[in-house]
């Protein structure tokens, strides 16, 4: 834009423009290379009506009309909607608040002031059925329609097999065969049974720890032609003979 003072026969000109002429402010301010506030300005001295030279051209999505103070080339609401569909923004923002909701004191306002615009809205019966409208319908469609059942139930094809893992979690899969032998044909409770597992377990982690249960030990004891002791001459171990 020309930043120089307007000269008197530019002036002239842009006035004789502004009366003959229905050509918004920004179209002028073009042809002179100036900018539509100055060509604004410059009607208001003279009084020239600025009815219909505001608007400049059309919002590019819906197509209402719009100022040339517009710089996205959108109305309102459809640049409010641009915005919200772009992905950077949207994480630009989502960033921005993240970062400001890591102060508690900042997080518990917004969550009461979210809560309490809530509460007014919903003492409004048209919002209110707006919003239960709107509730009801994204149920219908994300939730209950057979598309969406379907896909819920596609998703989940293991929630049984889910569960189950949940429920044993403590219980190597190595395991579970006992399990099932001690509930099915001892038929133990599922504390009882699992408790005998737990301690299997343990004392398996106890052997991989010391590598060698007392029992090993004394195995090769013997074999390497240790006696038994005193008192306990009559033990017998799987395997070994007596001497
Ligand atoms: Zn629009």
């Amino acid at each position: 834009m020309n930043k120089h003072a307007i000269t008197a026969q530019e002036r002239e000109q842009i006035l004789h423009r502004l009366h003959t002429t229905t050509e918004n402010f920004a179209k002028i301010g073009e042809a002179f290379n100036r900018s539509p506030w100055t060509i604004k300005r410059i009607a208001q001295v003279v009084g020239v009506s600025a009815q219909g030279r505001d608007s400049y051209s059309s919002c590019t999505s819906c197509g209402a009309g719009i100022s040339w103070h517009n710089k996205s080339g959108r109305c309102q609401p459809c640049g409010m909607k641009h915005l919200n569909s772009d992905p950077k923004e949207r994480a630009k923002r989502s960033e921005r608040l993240k970062r400001a909701y890591q102060d508690p004191e900042k997080l518990r306002r917004a969550r009461l002031r979210i809560k309490e615009n809530f509460r007014v809205a919903m003492e409004n019966p048209e919002k209110r059925e707006r919003f239960c409208s709107r509730a009801r319908e994204r149920f219908m469609r994300n939730v209950w329609s057979p598309e969406a059942r379907a896909k819920w139930y596609a998703a989940q094809p293991h929630t049984l097999e889910k569960a189950f893992r949940t429920r044993f979690a403590w219980c190597p899969p190595e395991y579970l065969e006992q399990y099932r032998f001690l509930r099915q044909t001892k038929h133990l409770s599922y504390p009882q049974a699992k408790q005998i597992i737990l301690d299997e377990i343990r004392v398996a982690k106890e052997r991989a720890v010391n590598r060698l249960s007392p029992f090993e030990r004394q195995e090769i004891a013997l074999q390497k032609g240790a006696g038994l002791t005193e008192g306990y001459s009559r033990v017998t171990l799987g395997g070994v003979r007596r001497a």
